[in-house]
């Protein structure tokens, strides 16, 4: 039987606290409400909540696609729920956030991909939440460009699409996006005038030569805010960790992410998409 190796010192998650954090935990809890924040254990939990940061996922739970590093559940999805757009806002509300960030999966059996949903919930926030700053952490639409306009047309203060890892390890890892759509996506993104934004996951394989042509190609297409964090398996059954990349290397990557001219570079072991999101609305 396989077993689960022991995670480096570096990779040690601190308990959340702050006043701010038990303030927004209390609220969730009186509510219901479902953040990704919770339910992923992100370890950034209590920093985010202090910021006034939290993320969300809407069109459900399952997804159509199936990629090796991903939990999130794979099959057919329920039809999308008319109230999400609103419970989400309302999520929003109650929890007092400077900034919420969206997500979803995968909906490859919507006939817009579910475009018009996203721009929906954005619309609906903003309604609810005229203060809010939104991000907006969208799947690759397959690329095109018709509907990624729809969100960006609802006007998010910045959209973010993840290349997820390098260009030659993404056919094994992601079951369907190809690195060269999701580099047009992002394209799409920035040159709509909205901050594009995209991230990478370390110690699939990659070596550094390949991380760094990544940052070349996102800042080719526009691209101003990176993150970079180190993937960890969400189960045995999912591809496993060939590597735990230390947190000198990540350093190593953030400095040169902006020199080569990215307004931010989040890098470092415990990083995920949505971390310190409410500073990259500056991105210039
Ligand atoms: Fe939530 Fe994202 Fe922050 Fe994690 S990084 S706590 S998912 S906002
Ligand atoms: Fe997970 Fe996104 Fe891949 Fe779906 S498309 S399996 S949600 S990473």
């Amino acid at each position: 039987m396989k077993e689960r190796e022991r995670l480096p010192r570096w990779m040690k998650m601190q308990l959340p606290k702050g006043e701010s954090y038990s303030r927004v935990k209390n609220l969730v809890n009186e509510h219901h409400l479902h953040t990704i924040c919770t339910s992923g254990n992100c370890p950034n939990i209590g920093e985010c909540w202090n910021r006034g940061t939290a993320t969300f996922m809407i069109l459900g739970d399952i997804c159509t696609r199936n990629c090796k590093f991903c939990g999130v559940t794979t099959g057919k999805p329920l039809a999308p729920d008319p109230e999400e757009p609103h419970r989400i806002a309302e999520s929003v509300r109650i929890m007092q956030l400077k900034h919420a960030v969206i997500t979803s999966v995968d909906r490859d059996d919507l006939a817009d991909l579910g475009a018009g949903f996203w721009a929906e919930t954005i619309r609906e926030i903003k309604k609810l939440n005229p203060e809010t700053k939104i991000e907006v952490l969208i799947p690759d639409f397959q690329g095109k460009s018709e509907l990624i306009q729809k969100v960006i047309e609802a006007a998010p203060e910045v959209i973010s699409h993840n290349m997820e890892t390098v260009e030659r390890l993404t056919p094994q890892i992601r079951s369907a996006a190809k690195y060269r759509t999701s580099l047009e996506v992002i394209r799409i993104i920035a040159t709509s005038g909205i901050v594009a934004k995209s991230g990478i996951m370390l110690g699939l394989g990659e070596t550094e030569a390949e991380v760094l042509q990544v940052m070349d190609d996102l800042w080719e297409v526009g691209c101003k805010v990176m993150t970079i964090g180190q993937y960890l398996a969400p189960t045995l059954g999912h591809i496993q960790v060939k590597e735990y990349i230390t947190p000198e290397q990540f350093e190593k990557y953030r400095t040169i992410g902006l020199e080569k001219g990215f307004s931010f570079v989040e890098s470092s072991p415990l990083v995920r998409s949505s971390y310190r999101a409410d500073a990259h609305v500056e991105a210039k």
